[in-house]
C-alpha cells in the first residue's frame, strides 16, 4: 500500500526513505518541491532522476482533497468545502487582505470543546485530521488559487478553522514543521499562528516545541464568565492557560501571545471587563485581537454596538495593551470565525 507523503515529517521520510536505499538528502528536496513550489506529482520533480521519480511514485502519494464547493463573499474572502477519503467533509477559508493572504486551516472534524458561540462547537465532534489533510487544505486553496511561483504567495497561515488544534497536536505540529521546512525554503514562524481555547496540560507539555505564534481564545477576563460561554474553562480555568502562557513566552520572548476576545452584546464587552482584562493580561507578552460576533441560526448571542467595540478597544489601548479591531470577513458566506461548519451527516444526526 502506497503511503502519504504529507503525512511525515523531514526525519520520518528519511527513516522511510532508508528503508527503501534512498539517500537521506532526497527528504528535504521532496519537501521543497511539496511545499515550495506545490508539485503533485513526482514526474515534475526536475532534480530527480527519471529512474528514482517511478520509484517514489511507488512508494508514495501525494494527497489533495477534493474541492466540492467555493463561495465568495463580497469582500473577496473565499470558503472552501473540502471532500476528504471518507466522504466527510472540512472548511477552510481564504481570506485576502491589502497586504498579504490568509488561509484558515481546520484541524479536526468538528469540536468537541463546546463553546456557546461557536457553530462549530454546536455540531460536535467526529475525529481528528490526519498531518495530510490538515497541511492539504493550504496546499489545493493555492493549486485553485494559482498562488505557487507568483509574486501574489501566501503570507500567513492560521490554525483557527473547525476543532481544537491541541487535540490533535502531534498532527499539527508535524503539518507545522513542515510549513516552515527551514527558514529559507518554508513559511516564516511569525506567519503561522496555531490557535486554543486554553488546553493549559498540553500547552504547557508542547509549548517548547510549538515554533509559531500562540493565539488564545479567551473571550472572558474572568473565570464566571468563560464558564458560561466557554465550558471547557470549568477543566481548564483561566489561571492555568496563564501559566501555560507563561511556559510558553520562556521559550519564545521574541512572539508575542494574541489573545482573542470576541465581543458579545451585553455579556462581555462592558468597561468593567475591560479593566479587568487589563488586569489580567498585566506581566504577559500579550496583544488582544477584539473579535465582532458573527451570527448563525440557533445562537442567541448578538454582537456588540459599535459604540462599546470602540470603547473597550480604548480602554485597553490606554492600559498599554495593542487591540485591534478586526474586521468581519466572510460573513455573508458563514466563512467568519465561529462560523464553520461543513455538514457532515454524522454530525447532523449527533
Ligand atoms: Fe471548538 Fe474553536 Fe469552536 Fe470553541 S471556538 S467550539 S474550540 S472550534
Amino acid at each position: 500500500m502506497k503511503r502519504g507523503i504529507l503525512n511525515h515529517s523531514k526525519e520520518e521520510l528519511e527513516k522511510i526513505l532508508a528503508e527503501y536505499g534512498i539517500e537521506k538528502f532526497r527528504a528535504k528536496q521532496l519537501l521543497v518541491w511539496i511545499y515550495r513550489f506545490g508539485k503533485a506529482c513526482f514526474s515534475e520533480m526536475t532534480n530527480i532522476g527519471k529512474e528514482l521519480q517511478k520509484q517514489l511514485g511507488e512508494v508514495f502519494y501525494i494527497y489533495r482533497p477534493k474541492i466540492i464547493q467555493t463561495v465568495k463573499s463580497t469582500d473577496g474572502t473565499i470558503k472552501f468545502l473540502l471532500g476528504l477519503s471518507d466522504g466527510c467533509t472540512i472548511e477552510c477559508v481564504f481570506i485576502p487582505e491589502e497586504k498579504r493572504n490568509t488561509i484558515c486551516v481546520s484541524s479536526q472534524i468538528g469540536c468537541s470543546v463546546g463553546c456557546k458561540f461557536c457553530n462549530t462547537g454546536y455540531h460536535g465532534f467526529i475525529r481528528n485530521l490526519s498531518t495530510e489533510e490538515i497541511i492539504s487544505q493550504l496546499l489545493v486553496i493555492k493549486d485553485y488559487l494559482n498562488l505557487w511561483n507568483t509574486e501574489d504567495r501566501l503570507s500567513n497561515v492560521v490554525f483557527m478553522g473547525m476543532g481544537e488544534p491541541l487535540f490533535n497536536h502531534e498532527n499539527i505540529l508535524k503539518a507545522v514543521y513542515n510549513l516552515i521546512l527551514d527558514e529559507k525554503d518554508g513559511i516564516s514562524r511569525r506567519k503561522i499562528t496555531v490557535s486554543t481555547s486554553g488546553i493549559s496540560p498540553i500547552l504547557k507539555e508542547i509549548a517548547k516545541d510549538l515554533p509559531c505564534r500562540l493565539a488564545i481564545s479567551l473571550h472572558a477576563p474572568n473565570d464566571i464568565l468563560r464558564n458560561r460561554i466557554m465550558p471547557i474553562n470549568k477543566i481548564y480555568n483561566i489561571a492555568s492557560i496563564l501559566d501555560a502562557c507563561l511556559v510558553y513566552s520562556s521559550y519564545h520572548e521574541y512572539l508575542k501571545i494574541t489573545f482573542e476576545y470576541l465581543l458579545l452584546g451585553g455579556i462581555n464587552d462592558s468597561k468593567e471587563c475591560a479593566h479587568e482584562l487589563l488586569i489580567l493580561l498585566k506581566g504577559i507578552n500579550a496583544k488582544v485581537n477584539l473579535l465582532q460576533f458573527n451570527s448563525w441560526d440557533g445562537c442567541d448571542f448578538v454582537p456588540s454596538t459599535k459604540r462599546n467595540v470602540i470603547q473597550f478597544a480604548k480602554i485597553l489601548k490606554d492600559g498599554g495593551i495593542e487591540a485591534p479591531i478586526r474586521n468581519r470577513r466572510g460573513e455573508d458566506i458563514m466563512a467568519a470565525c465561529g462560523q464553520l461548519a461543513s455538514r457532515n451527516s454524522e454530525i447532523e444526526g449527533s
